[in-house]
């Protein structure tokens, strides 16, 4: 006997005219009690997680108090149960209860929201001073690659979640750029998505694992510099275990100049952003043309690996922790350099610097081999 779905008089006039239902589609799955949450549906949910939250809630998301996988799940629940799929609703029923501080900031930067506003602390200053320094320096050095320096190598990389029918997985983006005199804009391009598996967390581990994987490859020789630029994600980059991840790929690479440079706070990297958005797009597209669902990493790699460009590959996962020397007050300094010779880790307080402001002796290097 099929059952179809048990929703009050009340909430289907919920789902049908609330504001975000637009989306809603009108079919129901057997057995199941309530309206199938619709694929725009999960891609808006998970938009608003990704792009918007991350920006306005005025502090990292990585900081909240409850997984993403929490609140996702219970944004999905909500949702089914005939709530709209709305920013607002979001923010205001979800979060506010969840104690995720949100700021009604239209600039998505709380700090420079702050600045605007009158706030002259020393937190607050740093970061207007440091903003313009980065900027441009990232915008310089993919112009100078893009206008014919073939000896650098600019790499920019950042995690993204993928939404699988089966839940959350972690995906680094690593964007690599050099110069291509045939492309346009000077610039070759390769977008390289290491997945990981279902439950596997986007910590420094991972990172070490797949960057371990990625110096296998040979196209590396081509540069004499790699400038490697990231956000400050707390959890994975600006940490002194990846900057002791840092130290040992420059040993283990010593015939390139290698330089760590990170976007300030907030103003993180919209190369990779705009990857992760390409590559969620094709996974749903795929997944609603072909009436398939994308329930494995291997599958949703399957499909990122249909753009041009992009190759996506499993990630492999460090065995080893990096524990580590704490490299005091490492979130003040914008870019970093471990020469070569020296046991060293040399801080710089903006990417144009080039007088250190402080070093670490780091008094166990990593091996790469060992990771
Ligand atoms: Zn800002």
């Amino acid at each position: 006997m099929m059952k179809y779905y048990n929703i009050s008089k009340s909430n289907y006039h919920l789902i049908m005219s609330g504001d975000g239902n637009v989306l809603v589609s009108q079919t129901y799955a057997i057995d199941v009690k309530c309206p199938r949450i619709t694929e725009d549906q999960k891609t808006e949910i998970t938009r608003i997680l990704d792009d918007i939250l991350p920006f306005q809630s005025g502090q990292s998301y990585q900081y909240q108090e409850q997984t993403d996988d929490y609140i996702y799940q219970k944004y999905k629940d909500n949702v089914q149960k005939g709530w709209p799929v709305s920013k607002s609703y979001l923010i205001y029923k979800i979060l506010a209860r969840e104690n995720v501080h949100h700021s009604k900031t239209p600039s998505f930067c709380p700090l420079c929201e702050r600045y605007d506003k009158g706030e002259r602390t020393e937190k607050v200053l740093h970061h207007q001073s440091i903003l313009p320094y980065q900027r441009k320096r990232y915008m310089e050095d993919k112009q100078r690659i893009g206008k014919g320096d073939i000896e650098t190598i600019l790499i920019t990389q950042d995690f993204t979640q993928l939404d699988l029918d089966s839940g959350f997985i972690q995906d680094l983006i690593i964007c690599c750029y050099w110069h291509n005199s045939n492309s346009k804009d000077g610039l070759a391009r390769d977008y390289r998505h290491f997945v990981g598996q279902k439950g596997v967390k986007n910590d420094v581990s991972f990172v070490a694992g797949c960057w371990k994987e990625l110096l296998k490859e040979t196209w590396f020789d081509r540069a004499s510099t790699v400038l490697i630029w990231s956000d400050g994600g707390p959890k994975h980059f600006k940490i002194s275990a990846n900057l002791k991840l840092f130290q040992a790929i420059q040993m283990e690479m010593d015939s390139i100049h290698w330089e760590y440079h990170f976007f300030p706070a907030y103003h993180g990297c919209n190369v990779c952003d705009a990857v992760a958005s390409q590559a969620k797009k094709k996974m749903n597209e795929e997944s609603r043309n072909l009436h398939e669902a994308i329930k494995t990493p291997e599958k949703a790699m399957e499909k990122i690996n249909k753009l041009a460009n992009h190759q996506a590959i499993p990630a492999q996962i460090s065995k080893i922790a990096l524990t580590s020397d704490t490299l005091s007050q490492l979130t003040r300094y914008f870019k970093f350099t471990a020469p070569i010779n020296e046991d060293n880790i040399y801080a710089f307080e903006n990417s144009y610097c080039t007088d250190f402001a402080v070093f670490w002796e780091i008094s166990e290097r990593v091996n790469l081999e060992d990771l």
